[in-house]
C-alpha cells in the first residue's frame, strides 16, 4: 500500500516530461513518431565544453565540491549574469543547483509556507504550480490572451496581490508561450512592486539568448535595481548551450535567499555534478558568438513553424517572439475531439508527439517545440495537416 505524503499527493508526473517518455517508449516499439514535446536543443553541445568535461574527468575532478558550486563556476556565473543579463552581482551570491528546476525548486521551497500565495502567468510551466503545491502553497493563476501575446500588463498583476502574495513568477522568454517582455512592460510591473514590499519575485530568465525580437533581453533586476533584494534571477546552460543532460542551472538573488537555497540543497542532492561544473564553467567563459547563430536557426524555423500551423484549418497561433515553442489553439476543432487531450492521442498516432495545453493550465490547443531539425519539422507538420484534415 503506497503511503505518500500529503505534500506529494498535492503534485503529479510532470506532464511534459510524460508526454515525452510515452513517445520515447512508442519509438522504442518501433513507432515511427516525432517528438516535438520535448523542450531541448537539437544542437549538439559546443566542442569546447565537451573538451572541458573531459578535461575535468582526466583531471581527477571525481569528487565533492561545495555544495553551492565550484568557485570556479560561481564567478562564471556571476560574470554571465552581469555580461549577458546586465545583473550586478557577485560569486558569493550565485548559487549552482542541479538544472534551472532545481534552482526554481530551492527558492520555492526554501520560502513558501502553508496559504501563501504565489502568482503565475497562465500558460504556465508545468513544474511552477506543482513546485508551489508541493510546499504547502497557492498558485494563482494570472490568465494571459493570445492577442497580447501571452503577457500581462501591470494593472492584471496588481488586481490579484493580496497580503498574503509572497512571489510573482515571470518567465521571459516563456514557456509553453514563448512570451518576451519588453524593457518597458517590467518597469511597469516594478512600479506595481514598490507598492506591494511583500512581493518576492522568480525571474527564469533560462531561455535569455532565444530572443527574436531585435531588443536586448531585458530582464527586472536589472531594470529595476532598487528591487534587487527581492527578485531571484534563474539561469543556466540547458537551454542556451544544449546542455540539458549535463543538469547545471544557477540562480542569483539576496544574500538570506541564496544562503536558504543551499541550506536545503545541502541536504538534498548535495553538489551538482563536479564534472558538468567544469563544462558550464567553460560555456559561460567561452565564445558566446554561436548562440546568434543558433538563434537565427531558431527563428526561420520559428517563422516555418507559425506559418505551417497557420494554414492548418482549426489551428491558429501567434508569432512567439522567444524560446522554441509555439502555443496552438484548436478551439474550433474541440466540437471534433472533445478535449486537447484527446487531440494530443489523435496527434500522436498519427506518429507526431506534442503536449496538450491543459498541461499548462490552459485549454483546447497544445505546445509544439521548433527546436528540430528543419527536414523533421516539416514532416511533422506535414503530419498534423494530414491528421486534422
Ligand atoms: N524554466 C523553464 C521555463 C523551463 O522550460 C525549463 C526546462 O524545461 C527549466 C526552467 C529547467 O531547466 P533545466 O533543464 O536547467 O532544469
Amino acid at each position: 500500500q503506497p503511503r505518500l505524503s500529503q505534500a506529494l499527493q498535492r503534485i503529479e508526473v510532470s506532464r511534459t516530461n510524460a508526454a515525452t517518455d510515452r513517445a520515447t517508449a512508442l519509438r522504442e516499439q518501433g513507432r515511427d513518431i516525432i517528438s516535438l514535446s520535448v523542450g531541448e536543443p537539437d544542437f549538439a553541445t559546443p566542442p569546447h565544453v565537451i573538451q572541458a568535461a573531459k578535461d575535468a574527468l582526466d583531471a581527477g575532478q571525481t569528487r565533492y565540491t561545495p555544495v553551492t558550486g565550484t568557485a570556479r563556476l560561481k564567478e562564471a556565473a556571476a560574470l554571465h549574469f552581469r555580461r549577458d543579463l546586465g545583473i550586478e552581482t557577485n560569486p558569493g551570491q550565485v548559487i549552482v543547483c542541479n538544472g534551472g528546476k532545481q534552482a526554481i525548486f530551492n527558492a520555492l521551497l526554501a520560502t513558501i509556507s502553508a496559504g501563501e500565495e504565489a502568482i503565475v502567468p497562465v500558460p504556465w510551466w508545468v513544474s511552477y504550480p506543482q513546485i508551489i503545491r508541493f510546499a504547502g502553497g497557492k498558485a494563482v493563476p494570472l490568465i494571459t490572451h493570445a492577442g497580447n501575446n501571452f503577457r500581462f500588463d501591470a494593472a492584471d498583476l496588481e488586481a490579484l496581490i493580496t497580503p498574503s502574495t509572497q512571489w510573482l513568477l515571470l518567465n521571459s522568454p516563456g514557456n509553453p508561450t514563448g512570451a518576451v517582455y519588453p524593457a518597458e512592460m517590467l518597469r511597469a510591473i516594478g512600479e506595481v512592486l514598490r507598492r506591494h514590499p511583500q512581493v518576492m519575485v522568480l525571474s527564469d530568465d533560462i531561455y535569455a539568448p532565444l530572443n527574436y525580437t531585435g531588443q536586448p533581453h531585458a530582464t527586472l533586476a536589472a531594470l529595476c535595481p532598487d528591487l534587487a533584494d527581492r527578485i531571484c534571477t534563474v539561469s543556466g546552460v540547458s537551454k542556451s548551450h544544449a546542455m540539458t543532460g549535463f543538469r547545471i542551472g544557477v540562480a542569483t538573488g539576496p544574500q538570506w535567499l541564496i544562503d536558504a537555497m543551499g541550506r536545503l540543497q545541502s541536504n538534498s542532492t548535495g553538489n551538482p555534478c563536479s564534472i558538468s561544473q567544469a563544462a558550464a564553467a567553460a560555456a559561460f567563459e567561452g565564445p558566446q558568438d554561436f548562440l546568434q547563430d543558433w538563434s537565427a536557426r531558431f527563428r526561420t524555423r520559428r517563422d516555418m513553424v507559425v506559418q505551417a500551423i497557420n494554414a492548418v484549418p482549426g489551428l491558429s497561433t501567434p508569432t512567439p517572439d522567444g524560446a522554441f515553442y509555439c502555443y496552438i489553439d484548436a478551439t474550433p476543432l474541440m466540437d471534433r475531439f472533445g478535449d486537447d487531450e484527446k487531440l494530443a492521442l489523435h496527434l500522436l498516432d498519427h506518429g507526431v508527439a506534442i503536449v496538450a495545453a491543459s498541461a499548462f493550465g490552459g485549454r483546447n490547443g497544445f505546445r509544439i517545440s521548433f527546436a528540430a531539425d528543419e527536414a523533421v519539422l516539416q514532416e511533422a507538420l506535414a503530419r498534423i495537416a494530414a491528421a486534422l484534415a
